[in-house]
């Protein structure tokens, strides 16, 4: 039974994606910032409709899951099976590229504020393949409950806080993905538990924080090391971070943009499929 340290800190560096949207990455900037299951995380966050309004064109993806959970604004998913999803602030947009999936994410708005993540979680092998999948998850699915001094959305997982289970919209998943967004005021502290068989991380997005005596500044990620639980604390302007957590996967990671396969053979492969219009077929 311990608190969990600080492994690693990561700061999220500005890039562009899409075609031409402005964010930051913290994992996945490089190979090396990664945590098994995770592959990466960006953020997005502008007032500025430059800074978004080209969106996601089509493109595809294949062998892992895509993430996105918007703050602000409104983007519209379309993707080859049909689907059509508004996503708006505080919704949650969970894809399943499986074998492959060709999808677009537009913003639906020409000014005010973007603002949200996307985040890819790695599938193991014998899932890369499966079927495609989507769902959209509206506000209202989302738990949110008051923490001592702030408060805390459960959108993937659950936690149990003595005899209370906040449980969260997604379940069932191989890597048993827990996804907070956590809250709090300025000077107040939390105690999470986070299972110990899990690879945590956590994304400081509003105020700063601290953990395990180490201070975690906005737009950082901070890559935790083993134990049950988090314990953190919000600086004078209080905290406002994304909590991950999921079961390690333990295979070879070989990714090539939008592909994140366990091979180079199977990269190849899915670039031929792509090229000959089969990515997405059985
Ligand atoms: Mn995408």
């Amino acid at each position: 039974m311990s608190a969990r340290d600080i492994r690693q800190l990561v700061p999220g560096v500005a890039t562009s994606d899409g075609a031409g949207v402005r964010l930051r990455r913290s994992l996945g900037q490089n190979q090396a910032a990664r945590l098994d299951p995770f592959l990466m995380l960006d953020a997005f966050s502008s007032d500025d409709a430059a800074d978004y309004i080209a969106g996601f064109p089509d493109h595809p993806h294949r062998g892992f899951e895509t993430v996105t959970y918007m703050l602000d604004g409104h983007m519209l998913h379309q993707d080859h099976l049909g689907n059509r999803g508004d996503l708006k602030s505080g919704g949650v947009q969970w894809m399943t590229a499986g074998r492959g999936i060709i999808h677009s994410e537009m913003p639906q708005q020409t000014e005010g504020r973007m603002r949200g993540f996307q985040l890819w979680i790695n599938l193991p092998a014998a899932e890369k393949m499966k079927p495609a999948g989507y769902r959209d998850i509206s506000p209202e699915e989302i738990p949110q409950e008051p923490l001592p001094g702030g408060f805390i959305r459960v959108i993937a997982g659950e936690l149990r806080f003595g005899d209370e289970t906040l449980r969260g919209p997604v379940h069932g998943l191989s890597t048993d993905p827990l996804f907070c967004d956590i809250t709090l005021e300025a000077d107040t502290g939390c105690e999470i538990p986070v299972p110990e068989t899990h690879n945590g991380f956590l994304y400081v997005f509003e105020g700063g924080l601290e953990v395990a005596g180490r201070e975690v500044p906005t737009h950082s990620a901070a890559i935790l090391a083993e134990g049950d639980r988090l314990i953190a604390r919000a600086g004078t302007e209080g905290a406002r971070f994304l909590l991950l957590a999921g079961k390690p996967i333990h295979e070879p990671v070989v990714q090539y943009g939008p592909f994140v396969m366990n091979t180079k053979e199977e990269i190849e492969q899915a670039l031929s499929d792509y090229r000959a219009g089969r990515l997405t077929v059985a």
